[in-house]
């Protein structure tokens, strides 16, 4: 039994302050704290590593640090996956810094998702080098787009620990490797920081990247050994193999302590005087929600941290909590802010030292400041809307919890059909989750651009060629001319340059520049398909948590104009969809059902925006027209014959009602099994499909060749669609809302939408499929 701590008392005192017909609270669970696991310091680490580490403050490694270590220093790739502040880089620190304290040319590349990570990272190194003597002889230094030119090349001259991120490997490690050979000759480890971030097609490109240095590093004769580190996934070392592209082992069993915590699932109500699309009822929005229960913590003394999911979100949530502390007592208004996601290290440093001490006693951020930042022992964490992935929601978590006291955790859902399922199902967040990191590095339209970068660093041989398997992708690019046999291998011809063509974060194909019209700032791409539902002129467009709006997008020129402004609108594209079965790659029938995966040809056309104020009220529908485009990718797929589901109560003309309400729930919920965002996949229903001839429900990836998430929709099918059920009819809306089968993304205005006629589509064919067994 756990004892009812701390995070109970806090809790009990927001529930003082919410008005009893709400109900709001879904879930509440006491997880009870960890003691320390402390192991004796491995006998191969150097002594001098030891007393530096000992001089910083540890005594004695915990187990999974001591484990993952090990293997590391045996030689054997690792990922260690285990929670927040559970001090991750001591597993790769213990064998990196004994290797160059004993060999002195010996060198080790560091590379993290965010600049500001890295940069942390390499004050923490710094700061114990400087502290102990005898390991003087290590420098290290940083390599990214803010490092000078005359520390570029001392680095490249002397530097033996370099801290960057996969895009500076691709753009200069490897592209300019034989600047690099003393580096890459001597290179023994590679650290591959908050690996779970890696994912979707951007992680497909890492992915990449990493097979790239593996090859380059062992023409120099190196082969170094890679050390992961991730939040709790599941199957941590299948991802990170994937990832890097051989056999990883897997350190997952937690050593660090923490003190008990309670987690609260928390669902708004619905409001009355306020209606939605088509007259759906709307929620109280998380970040007001959120707001009220911050003041109601900030009352009780207790430090609280909230995450919401825009920065605008995040300034509201602070001004809220703020407006509602000065009510009580006008001192306390000021004790709570919004963080500035900025990256500056100085504003972190300073929000930490003011959580730190009590200055501040709340503050509401973006999820901006998940990674790579020094803020733990907080009273209570708010997660305003659960942040997409459950590791994610997991390392917010994190930053509650005193040592050996209790603390609050509350998640409060926002109306989105995964909120509602996991508010009414803690058992998905709270037990071991099933979600996996997914990246896909043999789709073609990654492999193509990246196959160029590895044959212009080294010809390519047939060997290397079948080794990336991509034999016909290269077959491909010789036959539009870009690479051609010679003599031993595949060159890259002319004066082409793929390494500059190729941006590891962005999505596929032709990119749309997103420039800020008044300063010529470039704030980022967007692959072209996309551009035309979220880059139309006077779209809503929110960028690292910043609101623009799109004055003019050109799409022969390549770019869209924006300038910063936040109206009170979002806005959301209204589009003419069809897809065409190209290729069916996988099918099973279940008798009135089949379910298969297949290549797709997406055709959609922008027709029009809706403008939506932030309470969820509706402002007017604006036509446009968009030229159409297509897609080419993979989705998974189900048919039913209507015999069953006129079988099961459902009428011919409710089919398209409910079959579109399905797929909308379908795409709010394949998160749940696949780390990606419901942005990044689509979805089309119909009662009658030409390529099926069948009702047919249809959910694809939204990049080029696909991510790896419809296949993974695919092979948990049965868990997918249990949950997609559960969630429409666990919402209590009487006809369908936000909250379950209305979509933030529906091209067609959320219409018709049958709430009712879903859950009979999924039962019907949720019966076929454990019917038949797998
Ligand atoms: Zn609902
Ligand atoms: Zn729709």
């Amino acid at each position: 039994m756990a004892p009812i701590g701390f995070g109970r008392e806090l809790l009990n005192r927001v529930l003082v302050g919410t008005p009893v017909r709400e109900e709001p609270l879904r879930h509440v669970a006491d997880l009870p704290s960890r003691t320390a696991r402390y192991v004796d310091w491995p006998e191969w680490v150097a002594d001098p590593v030891v007393a530096a580490l000992r001089e910083s403050g540890v005594a004695r490694p915990w187990s999974h640090q001591a484990e993952a270590a090990s293997l590391a220093a045996s030689g054997q790739h690792v990922v260690v996956a285990t929670g927040t502040a559970s001090g991750k880089s001591l597993a790769y620190r213990m064998p990196i810094l004994s290797t160059l304290l004993r060999e002195p040319r010996a060198t080790a590349l560091y590379l993290a998702p965010t600049k500001a990570l890295g940069a942390d990272q390499l004050r923490a190194i710094e700061e114990l080098l400087d502290a102990a003597e005898e390991l003087s002889s290590i420098r290290t230094s940083s390599y990214d787009g803010d490092t000078p030119g005359e520390v570029r090349q001392w680095a490249r001259a002397h530097a033996r620990w370099i801290f960057t991120n996969p895009d500076m490997l691709h753009l200069a490690l490897l592209r300019g490797h034989a600047r690099w050979s003393r580096f890459l000759r001597n290179l023994r480890y590679v650290v591959v920081d908050e690996c779970h971030s890696y994912r979707g097609v951007f992680g497909s490109n890492v992915a990449l990247v990493l097979r790239r240095l593996r090859r380059i590093a062992a023409r120099y004769g190196a082969n170094p050994v890679f050390v992961l580190a991730s939040a709790t996934t599941a199957d941590p070392g299948t991802a990170a193999s994937r990832l890097i592209g051989a056999p990883c082992a897997e350190v997952t069993d937690d050593g660090s302590p923490h003190g008990p915590r309670t987690v609260a699932l928390w669902e708004p109500p619905l409001l009355t005087a306020v209606t939605g699309e088509n007259g759906a009822p709307v929620r109280r929005s998380a970040g007001s929600e959120a707001a009220r229960i911050m003041a109601d913590l900030v009352v009780e003394g207790a430090r609280t941290l909230t995450f919401v999911r825009s920065r605008r979100g995040a300034e509201l949530t602070a001004m809220g909590a703020s407006r509602l502390l000065a009510e009580v007592d006008p001192d306390l208004g000021d004790r709570v802010a919004a963080y500035r996601a900025g990256y500056l290290a100085e504003d972190r440093r300073e929000l930490e030292a003011a959580l730190a001490d009590g200055t501040l006693l709340g503050a509401a951020t973006t999820n901006a400041l998940e990674l790579g930042v020094d803020i733990a022992g907080l009273d209570a964490v708010v997660v305003a809307g659960f942040p997409g992935t459950v590791a994610s929601f997991w390392q917010q978590a994190g930053r509650s919890g005193r040592r050996g006291e209790g603390s609050l955790v509350m998640l409060v859902a926002r109306d989105d059909p995964l909120d509602t399922y996991l508010v009414h199902h803690p058992a998905a967040l709270l037990d071991k989750p099933i979600e996996a990191t997914i990246t896909d590095p043999s789709n073609p339209y990654v492999l193509g651009p990246q196959l160029l970068c590895a044959a212009l660093e080294m010809p390519l041989t047939d060997d290397e060629v079948r080794a990336f398997g991509a034999w016909d992708v290269l077959t491909g690019l010789a036959e539009e001319g870009l690479i051609r046999r010679r003599g031993h291998g595949w060159f890259v011809t002319g004066e082409s340059k793929p390494h500059e063509a190729l941006d590891i974060r962005g999505g596929i194909g032709t990119q749309i520049a997103i420039v800020e019209g008044e300063t010529g700032r470039l704030l980022g791409t967007c692959d072209t398909g996309r551009a035309m539902s979220t880059l139309h002129p006077d779209a809503v467009h929110l960028h690292q948590g910043e609101t623009y709006v799109v004055d003019e997008l050109d799409l022969d020129a390549g770019v869209a104009f924006v300038r910063p402004e936040v109206p009170e609108w979002t806005t959301s594209a209204r589009e003419i969809t069809d897809i065409a079965v190209e290729e069916v790659l996988d099918q099973h029938d279940h008798g009135a059902v089949a379910v298969a995966l297949a290549r797709v040809q997406v055709t959609h056309q922008v027709v029009g925006y809706m403008r939506k104020l932030h309470s969820g009220e509706i402002v007017d529908l604006v036509d446009m027209e968009m030229p159409p485009q297509t897609l080419d990718t993979v989705a998974v797929m189900y048919t039913v014959t209507p015999e069953l589901l006129i079988g099961s109560g459902l009428e011919p003309d409710r089919f398209p009602g409910s079959l579109h309400a399905a797929e909308h729930a379908a795409i709010g919920l394949l998160p749940l099994v696949a780390t990606c965002d419901r942005w990044d996949i689509g979805g089309v229903s119909t009662a009658l499909h030409i390529d099926t001839g069948l009702p047919t429900v249809f959910v694809y990836d939204g990049n080029p060749g696909g991510a790896g998430f419809a296949e993974r929709g695919h092979s948990a099918i049965v868990h997918w669609l249990n949950a997609t059920k559960d969630a429409i009819s666990d919402c209590e809306c009487s006809a369908g809302c936000p909250s379950c089968v209305q979509s933030p993304k529906c091209g067609n205005g959320n219409h018709p939408l049958d709430k009712d006629g879903a859950v009979t589509v999924l039962t019907a064919v949720l019966g076929e499929l454990n019917r038949s067994g797998p």
